[in-house]
């Protein structure tokens, strides 16, 4: 992937309009609860400002609906909360589309939330000329809206005399591409969660790319099914078992495969103080009852994916592979997180849950890199061109 960077630009005295990702959770009373996306865009910020930009920031925060600003979309929290961590005033300036006033070099202002605009997400062309004209430099910093043709993470970069990626967005493309442009093999991919037909044309993409394509969750119930493996009262998608059996066939053409469970932990409630037993799964026996459900992979099965992880040289991962939220279910995700930590190849990981699990075994710290971007990493691992990431390399 070919793309300017916002470090390569000459900063001193210029106008840079950032498009950063700075949609954080409010409470009920306005205030930010969690305030883990505007420090990751503090780089770009930061960077820009003690190059001597002139520094425009904005973002959508929520859904507000076009031509309406309530108080509740408003980026005024985002604004107090940018002026503390850079420990300077941060105006907002609102109505920004007919003008910002003249900012000093250094200044940092924050732009009212984007999709306030008339036109945000049609990624109207005139809207994008127009926020093209207030900037020098165009900078895209909001991985997670790369696959959102919108005016400010779109259009706009057509318009703006030049067109960039920010170091978080540069960061998830360097990591995406070694991942997956060309990965150092062999090339695991670990697609888990809950249900195949929210993941299954990552499945189908994978499928032609991957050395290994491990299943879990309610998707390796589902395969488990295709291949008539009785799976009881288990999470599972019945209309998809020619989808599942397909993915196993384009993985068995290349001389690849797709590991199934051979234990299991089952459990007749879906509870954490469910009663459970782990079940050998034999081909062509009855080894789970009617009434039980998969709620994770066996200890056997668990041991043999973490040693197929710690070969592989690159590794993908998206999805627990049980139901980790209840201790009694989360073994098996937790092996596969430790098997990835202290393996030596690089590892990806993506996913609101996928981001809870690893959080939860305290091995953040561990993983080559975790995309922020929950919808925009999915579709990358789909093969999508995200238009955002189009918009810059056609720029580059
Ligand atoms: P991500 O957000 O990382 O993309 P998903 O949303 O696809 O992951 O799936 C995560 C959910 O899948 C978790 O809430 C987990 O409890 C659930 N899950 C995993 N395995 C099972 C299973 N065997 N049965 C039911 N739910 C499962
Ligand atoms: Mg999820």
């Amino acid at each position: 992937m070919r793309f300017k960077r916002l470090e390569d630009q000459d900063l001193a005295g210029k106008r840079v309009f950032i498009r950063a990702d700075l949609n954080v959770p409010l409470d009920q009373r306005g205030a930010i609860s969690d305030d883990t996306r505007l420090r990751a865009s503090l780089p770009a910020i930061r960077l820009a400002k003690e190059g001597g930009a002139r520094v425009m920031v904005t973002s959508h925060l929520g859904r507000p609906e076009e031509g309406v600003c309530r108080e509740e979309d408003s980026l005024a929290p985002v604004a107090r909360r940018l002026a503390e961590l850079l420990a300077a005033p941060v105006a907002l300036i609102k109505d920004w589309i007919h003008g910002v006033p003249e900012l000093q070099p250094g200044q940092v202002v924050v732009l009212e939330n984007c999709r306030c605009n008339p036109g945000e997400k049609k990624n109207d062309p005139d809207l994008a000329k127009r926020m093209a004209s207030l900037c020098d430099i165009y900078v895209n910093d909001a991985f997670g809206t790369a696959h959102r043709a919108e005016a400010t993470t779109h259009g706009i970069a057509a318009f703006a005399p030049i067109a960039c990626a920010g170091p978080l967005m540069a960061a998830e493309l360097d990591a995406l591409g070694r991942a997956l442009a060309a990965p150092a093999r062999p090339l695991v991919a670990i697609v888990a969660g809950s249900k195949v037909s929210t993941k299954l044309s990552i499945l189908q993409s994978l499928a032609h790319k991957v050395d290994r394509l491990i299943v879990g969750g309610g998707i390796a119930n589902s395969f488990l099914a295709a291949v008539g493996s009785d799976i009881g009262a288990s999470l599972a998608e019945r209309d998809l078992l020619d989808e599942a059996r397909t993915v196993i066939e384009t993985m068995r053409a290349r001389g690849a495969e797709v590991p199934l469970p051979v234990d299991v932990v089952l459990a007749k409630r879906f509870a954490a103080d469910a009663e459970y037993r782990i079940a050998e799964l034999h081909p062509g026996e009855v080894c789970v009852e009617a009434d039980e459900m998969i709620l994770d992979i066996g200890p056997r099965t668990a041991r043999a994916l973490a040693q197929t992880l710690e070969s592989a040289g690159t590794m993908v991962w998206n999805g627990p592979v049980g139901v980790f939220e209840f201790d009694a279910f989360s073994a098996g995700t937790e092996t596969i997180a430790r098997a990835i930590a202290s393996s030596k190849g690089f590892s990806i990981a993506g996913g609101g849950d996928t981001l809870a699990a690893i959080a939860k075994f305290g091995v953040a710290d561990q993983m080559g890199y975790i995309s922020t971007g929950g919808g925009a990493f999915l579709e990358f691992l789909e093969g999508k061109p995200l238009p955002a990431i189009t918009a810059l390399m056609e720029r580059s």
